[in-house]
């Protein structure tokens, strides 16, 4: 095999040829190289063969894979050309993205590391900032939508929010109920966000949408009610439970505050320490907190009573259909006269809600996957922190939860 082909091996280059390789002053491996002749003269935005304009700015250099612990480049002319649609714009080029500095393998790299490991050891291996982790997230990711279209079958679907700290603080996210993936996702949490959503669908996917699942807000459901008129819209489990334990929560704050302000330091301890106990599913309860449970219930009648409020709750994403229901329309007439405000306020906000909620039950809306697919995201949103935009968190989402992330190089 001649060198040429070993060093375009050696750097993923496919369709170009290495014409020199040399060693920078700092050290560094550059390789000069050119695309082959099918490859020239290409818009760098659609591919589409075009007319030359000008040189561009001369020579210009991909930061390509380390060849063991040295930086390697790959330099080429990059000729601007005329396009027809996209007017002059630099040339396309075989081994990289359209306006990246990095080589395709590169990215391709980076996007993988960053899919499945930690933020700091992604750009510490790859000697990047985190910064351009990001950029070459959305790359990676604007290319391969441009090749799939996740809104094509969509049949139950699931929209949601997600707070994050990058940039705006909201995003929506749409998730299909049906293959646990991420389809799609946009900053902003309100109406318009959700119509720009039922835009990307289109009249002819809307109308084959038989289910959507989301929380109680009038964002979602407004657009939907319009767009999507046969659609079964369903309430959220996830969100239907995480209402019942926020109520609890109000309970304890009034419970432990009570016995502060009457001098009940023992009693305030006490129920400080069980807020774990009360907010864990029994099922997963440590003995030392399954004893802390039976304290609160003898000590504690109020608190006792709105935590099995909370179980009873829940207990009905576990039943079948009928007796679910039963189960529903029993817990809010015990929740109506259970003289625990929160929960009197819950049961009118889930007497309001009732038919989305039935209707997730009647469904089969899987809590546990409706819940999984949201931790995830907001696992996500973390691991994103520093992210330059939410673009950056976006495509790193679509990446990970939307089956998009490239295989490594090779
Ligand atoms: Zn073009």
């Amino acid at each position: 095999m001649r060198g040429t082909r070993v060093w375009a091996g050696l750097l993923g280059l496919q369709r170009a040829v290495v014409e020199d390789v040399g060693v920078s002053e700092e050290g560094e491996i550059v390789v000069a190289a050119r695309p082959g002749w099918r490859e020239r003269d290409r818009c760098g935005v659609c591919r589409r063969r075009c007319p030359g304009f000008d040189l561009g700015e001369g020579r210009r250099r991909w930061r390509a894979l380390d060849l063991g612990t040295t930086f390697a480049y790959v330099e080429a002319d990059a000729p601007r050309v005329t396009c027809r649609r996209h007017g002059v714009v630099v040339c396309a080029l075989p081994w990289a993205r359209h306006d990246s500095r990095f080589t395709r393998a590169f990215e391709d790299q980076v996007a993988w590391l960053a899919v499945h490991c930690s933020q700091s050891a992604v750009a510490q291996l790859m000697r990047i900032a985190w910064r351009s982790v990001g950029a070459i997230c959305e790359r990676v990711c604007a290319e391969a939508q441009r090749e799939v279209d996740l809104l094509d079958g969509l049949r139950r679907i699931g929209i949601d929010e997600v707070s994050h700290r990058t940039g705006q603080r909201y995003l929506t996210v749409v998730v299909d109920h049906d293959s646990g993936r991420l389809v799609w996702a946009a900053a902003g949490r309100d109406r318009q966000t959700v119509e720009a959503f039922l835009d990307a669908l289109g009249q002819e996917r809307c109308k084959q949408v038989e289910l959507v699942s989301c929380d109680m807000a009038n964002w979602i459901a407004g657009p939907i009610a319009e767009r999507l008129p046969d659609a079964v819209r369903c309430v959220d489990p996830f969100h239907v439970i995480k209402l019942a334990g926020d109520a609890l929560d109000e309970v304890r704050r009034e419970v432990w505050n009570e016995a502060r302000r009457d001098g009940q330091t023992q009693l305030a301890r006490q129920l400080k320490g069980a807020r774990f106990a009360l907010w864990k599913n029994p099922e997963r309860l440590t003995e030392r907190q399954s004893a802390k449970l039976s304290e609160i219930q003898h000590t504690n009648r109020r608190l006792y009573r709105a935590y099995l409020l909370k179980e009873q709750l829940r207990q009905i994403y576990r039943l079948e259909p009928g007796p679910a229901i039963a189960l529903l329309d029993g817990w809010i007439a015990w929740a109506r006269r259970c003289r625990l405000p929160a929960f009197a306020k819950l049961a009118r906000t889930i007497t309001d809600q009732r038919a989305g909620i039935a209707a997730a039950i009647e469904h089969g809306l899987s809590n546990a996957r409706v819940e999984a697919i949201n931790t995830q995201i907001r696992l996500l949103t973390r691991r994103a922190f520093g992210f330059h935009s939410a673009n950056a968190l976006i495509a790193l989402a679509m990446l990970s939860l939307a089956d998009l992330c490239p295989p490594l190089p090779r």
